[in-house]
């Protein structure tokens, strides 16, 4: 038997022929640039998430970028990102000519946390940059008083966390101005790229909707030199097929995520996914498992044609391309210890329960 890492199944079934007909009649609508697909999808995107406005963009990335432009972030200024995290997130700090500070996770739940964010606030510390690692909600109400405390902003990247709640309302709605991806593994995955800004300012949002469509404020009018990043519109019609389902979707997941728990609870030496409190809320976009035996353990899984990936095998400050930022190893034990240990297993919604009790089963066959 072979089980994939990801793949997209019919489900919830109908699903295929829904997202099908959706593109097809957004195709004959012939409104290829922000037409109404895309405020459709952003009206619908920020009712969900219950306040706010949502501005839909190219990608993931972009949304980072224009999260921190917005601010005014510069050089000169310091944005403080998990150590731990994807490299996405740390690009855009750069690309604004900021400058990336990592803060470890926490040991236990992988998020970065007001605890290991303090140690390295300085006074040019401008904006806390966390991200819903995995799909698990950030503590952040331990951030936000930091943020009070310090006088410091909070952007976040949720992009692996659409549908996550803290103390029961939607991530994506915490900060001043918050970046999503849809790239189409995510949660919510458009079948290409996309993204969107979150924010309830007002004013963000205008600057926001009129920088990423060139600055244009009227047609051929141009209040500033923007840049070109719009969310597709026949993404935008699939996004809004599939934001229906999201909470079907997750809770998919959560439920072949509660399998994994039970059955793998007390098997060698692993480490299960940890959520610390019924205020914090986890939607398994990855369900990651550590053990000392990793590189073994993925070797005869993938023997056994089952596919798993390592979230993140080579932290960000280890990167060539994260040199100059004068960063070692040892630098970051927590971090390096995730990077040589952690294991992203199988998960996705219409994964089969056949499927998943081969995983199980293969994993209980390599610890003795
Ligand atoms: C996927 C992802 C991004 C980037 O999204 P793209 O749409 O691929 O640019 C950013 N941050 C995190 C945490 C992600 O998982």
């Amino acid at each position: 038997m072979t089980v994939p890492f990801n793949t997209f199944r019919d489900f919830p079934a109908g699903l295929q022929q829904r997202v099908e007909e959706a593109l097809l009649a957004e195709y004959r609508r012939n409104r290829f640039i922000l037409g109404p697909s895309v405020t459709a999808f952003e009206q619908a995107f920020a009712q969900y998430l219950g306040a706010g406005e949502v501005i839909g963009v190219g990608n993931g990335y972009d949304a980072l970028l224009l999260c921190l432009r917005a601010l005014g972030v510069t050089a000169g200024d310091e944005v403080i990102v998990p150590a731990n995290g994807y490299i996405a997130t740390i690009n855009a700090v750069e690309q604004v000519g900021a400058k990336p500070v990592f803060a470890e996770p926490d040991a236990t739940t992988y998020n970065m946390t007001a605890a290991t964010v303090a140690p390295v606030i300085t006074s040019r510390t401008k904006v806390l940059l966390p991200i819903h690692l995995y799909g698990q909600s950030c503590e952040l109400e331990g951030l936000l008083q930091l943020c009070a405390q310090r006088k410091l902003l909070l952007v976040e990247d949720f992009a692996q966390a659409h549908g996550a709640t803290y103390k029961g309302n939607q991530i994506g709605t915490f900060g001043q101005i918050n970046a999503t991806s849809f790239y189409p593994t995510k949660n919510l995955g458009a079948v290409g790229d996309g993204g969107a800004v979150t924010t309830q300012d007002a004013d963000l949002a205008a600057w926001v909707r009129q920088y990423h469509n060139y600055g244009q404020s009227r047609r051929y009018e141009y209040a500033l030199a923007g840049i070109n990043s719009r969310l597709d519109s026949l993404q935008a019609a699939v996004l809004s097929e599939k934001l229906l389902v999201l909470d079907t979707l997750n809770q998919e997941r959560k439920r072949l995520a509660g399998e994994y728990t039970r059955q793998l609870a007390g098997i060698g030496d692993i480490v299960l996914p940890l959520v610390p409190s019924a205020e914090i809320d986890h939607v398994y976009h990855l369900y990651v498992v550590r053990t000392r035996q990793r590189d073994a353990l993925q070797n005869h899984l993938q023997a056994q044609g089952i596919h798993t990936l390592i979230h993140y095998p080579v932290p960000p400050h280890l990167q060539p391309a994260y040199q100059h930022l004068g960063y070692q190893k040892g630098d970051f034990p927590i971090t390096e210890g995730l990077a040589q240990t952690s294991l992203s297993l199988p998960l996705f919604p219409g994964m089969t329960d056949e499927e998943q009790g081969y995983v199980i089963d293969q994993i209980k066959r390599f610890f003795p």
